[in-house]
């Protein structure tokens, strides 16, 4: 992530880049991450746009997890690339296909008292947009769509690596070709097959000669408004990081089709897939006054943390929150729960912004939230008015002691109260009286890196 945002930095003054500086309204709002740019010489409404939508059923983590990294991971130019990574929220951290029904079954009507009302109403403004010019809802279905009966699971009633249309075309408008298209994509798909039974087809629904069920569904909606759209299903037979590859593959087919230039910042294998999503993840809470790393974090709970009551998430990839049920915390990755943790209900203290912190013999300035990594020790130099509590560590004068001015190495730590499964990251809170300030998490290292403090949402 950190080369990522380096890169973001260099192409700043022309392309709109992830960021995450805005802190979700509610922890379970679906995200609009809107990338790209166009050359000096054009317009935005003369570059081809692309809206991505992951999520529309919370039990597909191949599509939500594949418009995650399309967020985080890709830039992109000569055209822009709207991005809802994580519409149905709220059935993707409860991993059920939805929560209050199907919301793909939602696009023709829907009642105003439904708990997916204001949901369905804000995509259906985005896919309205007069920009945007071309829409893919992202799925995974089950095994494998044929158009002739092979077998149990490779038979024209499956869904699984198919590209889908409602009709081969609709006249008259850009990407309206949407066979000619949709056949293009599937064949760039069928020459990086992970197994050779894996073939992609093209289905098409033939919506409109009475299909009731797909009469409901978004890709119909946007057709409905003059927007070509299309469904990608990957099939549910492999596993997430698979449905990611067969996503990705497809997606960029459909950006070459456009014409949007991409660049990613990963290999597109199923190890460089798992790496992406899987390191240099973390989630901030309190204006980011505490940022749990969450590579290698402990599944059992994790111990007790201070919190304010307007907790406020904001994580490095779309697919993160936290849900507080009563003084429980539950951290979701997607469709896991990754960890929880008791919450103490404190007021905060935002007197300090950072403070002096001693690595292995250098003096460092680290704001709250910061990472700090040291081979030997870690020492924060004493601020008059403020506490430091070293979670775990036996150093200095008992529980409610000042911690600070004291050297704690690893060896102080007792291992249960480490945030990892490893035993390497411990908590140090600071405290102004009986009001919380902030966190930094220390990371015990074999071998220091070039910069020991570290602001990871940064
Ligand atoms: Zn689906």
């Amino acid at each position: 992530m950190k080369k990522l945002f380096l890169l973001c930095l260099m192409v700043a003054v022309c392309c709109l880049s992830f960021s995450y500086k805005k802190v979700l309204a509610h922890p379970l709002d679906f995200t609009v991450l809107q990338l790209g740019c166009h050359s000096a010489g054009s317009t935005m409404e003369s570059v081809p746009h692309i809206l991505v939508i992951g999520g529309i059923q919370g039990d597909e983590p191949g599509g939500f997890s594949a418009a995650a990294l399309l967020g985080t991971h890709y830039e992109f130019k000569n055209g822009y690339v709207t991005i809802i990574p994580n519409l149905n929220f709220f059935s993707i951290v409860n991993r059920n296909r939805g929560s209050f029904g199907d919301m793909n079954r939602k696009f023709a009507k829907i009642s105003r008292n439904d708990p997916d009302y204001r949901a369905v109403r804000r995509v259906q403004e985005l896919i309205r947009s007069p920009e945007v010019d071309l829409i893919l809802n992202l799925h995974d279905g089950s095994g494998f769509y044929s158009p002739i009966y092979v077998n149990e699971m490779q038979n024209p009633k499956r869904w699984g690596n198919s590209v889908i249309i409602d009709q081969e075309e609709f006249k008259d408008i850009p990407f309206g070709n949407l066979g000619e298209i949709g056949r293009r994509v599937v064949a760039k798909v069928n020459e990086n097959l992970l197994e050779k039974g894996h073939s992609y087809h093209l289905k098409n629904t033939e919506t409109a000669k009475g299909d009731k069920e797909m009469e409901k569904s978004l890709t119909w909606f946007a057709l409905g408004q003059g927007k070509p759209a299309f469904g990608i299903e990957a099939t549910k037979n492999v596993n997430t990081p698979g449905r990611v590859y067969y996503h990705l593959h497809a997606i960029e087919a459909f950006f070459e089709e456009a014409g949007i230039e991409f660049s990613r910042d990963f290999s597109l294998t199923i190890e460089g897939i798992g790496e992406a999503l899987n390191t240099d993840i973390y989630l901030g809470f309190m204006d980011d006054r505490l940022i749990l790393p969450l590579d290698d974090i402990k599944t059992s709970q994790i111990g007790v943390f201070p919190m304010r009551k307007n907790y406020g998430v904001k994580g490095n990839s779309p697919i993160l929150t936290a849900l507080a049920e009563k003084n429980m915390m539950q951290v979701y990755y997607g469709n896991n729960r990754l960890t929880n943790f008791k919450v103490e209900w404190l007021e905060c203290d935002t007197s300090l912004e950072s403070m002096e912190i001693e690595i292995d013999g250098n003096v460092y300035d680290a704001k709250f939230g910061d990472m700090l990594f040291a081979e030997e020790y870690v020492k924060i130099l004493p601020q008059k008015g403020y506490r430091l509590n070293a979670i775990g560590a036996v150093v200095g004068n008992g529980p409610r002691g000042d911690e600070s001015g004291i050297k704690i190495y690893k060896k102080d730590f007792q291992k249960r109260f480490s945030l990892d499964k490893k035993g390497n990251q411990y908590r140090l809170e600071v405290y102004c009286g009986a009001k919380y300030t902030g966190t930094f998490v220390l990371n015990y290292v074999q071998e220091l890196p070039e910069n020991p403090v570290y602001s990871p949402l940064e």
